[in-house]
């Protein structure tokens, strides 16, 4: 019971008791010791608002829960029930077993990243990655940084510092989390020149803009818009006419970059990397956590002269991906190459194309647990709902799903949201139309959603 006239514990007093001593012996001292007064301070508030100060034990009850919770600052797991599958916040993919397995394993002990086994000299680690891609991706050549926005720097730095890249405006994207085309142009020197309006692009607009400083032409994928209504855009068999018959590089920034045909699933369709090469495309960009389900990564593929002078940029070594990215990375690749059922072994594919009834069958499994969790008042009911695939693929098609809709007559649906955030482990959800819901799409058992709400 908190007693108005109880006086506040000294860290001393907390911790030569059995209970703080018991912690001091689990956690390093300074730690228990910084912890204990941070708990001593809010008690201290509380106390100066008139409330009273709680005993020894219930101070040092505190103390473990916060020693044991950790900082919500720190990075956690957390149940993704947001109905966008890559969702950029969440961390993107889940990677696949075999990728998990390669990573555990390269932190674990030495590998070859540099290294030729053949010869015992020098080896290149983009050399580790080049023969999945070329497989892959039928370009001649590869190189791998940290990430999409590193792989478009590096080719701007590289091919167009000092000199103009022609987009057209629209196609002047923006990313969430600062991505935006013409501040990374910006900060490659080179100098953005936009073509043709918003809606409308013409291959006249292209070919009038190309002059003697002209390094490129810069296609970029509109993965998180689209333009509907009068529009016109130059489509890449044309810009590679274009590129061509002036005697310059046609790159392609694809952003999420399938690997495969997702409509073999299902799904709607997203640019496969292969046939952009194909097509003549000289370079091309994408990024490893998206539709590819693998780490955090920037791919870039094309013609080995252009590849050889982005390895050689100085840049390239402060944006080189670890051994712990190449490990899981080229896992994931060849699991691509290799399984007789990628979407088994692929979880982001896995995820994608669950059928809507396995949906509704964890629904209604789910939904009696959280319930009890939840206590009285609370309806919980299996309702359909739109997700989406995240990261910018396919961004104007819903991706139909399932979800868990929860209510109460007294408790607004935002503090359902601030509850489920504080479980252990957290459960992201949304709000849609006033209700909170749990997205079962990203969400593989049931019992991931029986979480304790404190
Ligand atoms: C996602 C995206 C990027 C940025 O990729 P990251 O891997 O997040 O750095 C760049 N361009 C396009 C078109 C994208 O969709």
């Amino acid at each position: 019971m908190p007693n108005p006239r109880r006086a506040i514990p000294s860290v001393e007093r907390l911790l030569q008791a059995p209970g703080g001593a018991a912690l001091a012996a689990r956690y390093r001292r300074e730690h228990v010791v910084e912890t204990t007064r941070a708990v001593l301070g809010d008690v201290r508030r509380a106390a100066a608002d008139g409330g009273g100060v709680p005993p020894d034990d219930e101070i040092l009850d505190r103390v473990r829960t916060r020693l044991e919770t950790g900082s919500s600052a720190r990075l956690r797991r957390v149940v993704n029930a947001t109905g966008v599958v890559l969702h950029t916040n969440l961390g993107r993919a889940p990677l696949a077993e075999e990728a998990i397995a390669a990573l555990v394993e390269a932190a674990r002990n030495g590998v070859n990243l540099e290294l030729d086994l053949a010869s015992g000299r020098r080896g290149d680690r983009d050399a580790l990655l080049a023969d999945d891609l070329r497989a892959l991706t039928g370009a001649e050549a590869s190189v791998v940084v940290n990430n999409n926005a590193a792989a478009v720097l590096l080719v701007l730095d590289t091919l167009a510092r000092g000199r103009e890249v022609v987009v057209s405006r629209g196609e002047l994207i923006e990313i969430g989390g600062a991505f935006r085309m013409p501040d990374i142009m910006a900060r490659s020197g080179a100098h953005l020149r936009e073509v043709g309006t918003t809606n409308r692009t013409h291959a006249d607009d292209y070919r009038a803009a190309i002059g003697p400083d002209t390094a490129l032409l810069l296609k970029v994928h509109t993965s998180n818009y689209r333009i509907v209504g009068f529009t016109a855009a130059v489509d890449l068999p044309e810009l590679v006419a274009i590129g061509r018959a002036a005697g310059l590089p046609v790159v392609e920034d694809l952003g999420s970059g399938a690997l495969v045909d997702l409509t073999a699933w299902g799904l709607p369709r997203e640019p496969v990397v292969r046939e952009r090469v194909a097509t003549g495309a000289d370079l091309v960009t994408f990024s490893g956590d998206k539709l590819l389900g693998g780490p955090q990564a920037g791919i870039i593929v094309g013609r080995r002269e252009l590849v050889g002078r982005l390895a050689s940029n100085p840049l390239r070594r402060a944006l080189r991906p670890d051994k712990l990215t190449i490990a899981a990375l080229g896992a994931t690749l060849r699991l691509y190459r290799e399984s007789p059922d990628l979407a088994a072994a692929l979880p982001t594919l896995r995820l994608l194309a669950r059928p809507l009834a396995e949906l509704e069958a964890v629904g209604r499994m789910a939904a009696p647990l959280v319930a009890a969790r939840l206590g009285d008042g609370y309806r919980v009911e299996v309702v359909a709902a739109d997700g989406e695939v995240g990261s910018g693929a396919v961004p104007v098609v819903p991706l139909p799903s399932r979800a868990l809709a929860i209510d109460h007559p007294d408790v607004p649906a935002d503090r359902i949201a601030a509850r489920f955030r504080a479980a252990r482990p957290p459960v992201i959800g949304r709000v849609h139309d006033g209700r909170f819901l749990l997205d079962l799409r990203a969400v593989f058992d049931a019992r991931e959603l029986a979480v304790d709400l404190g």
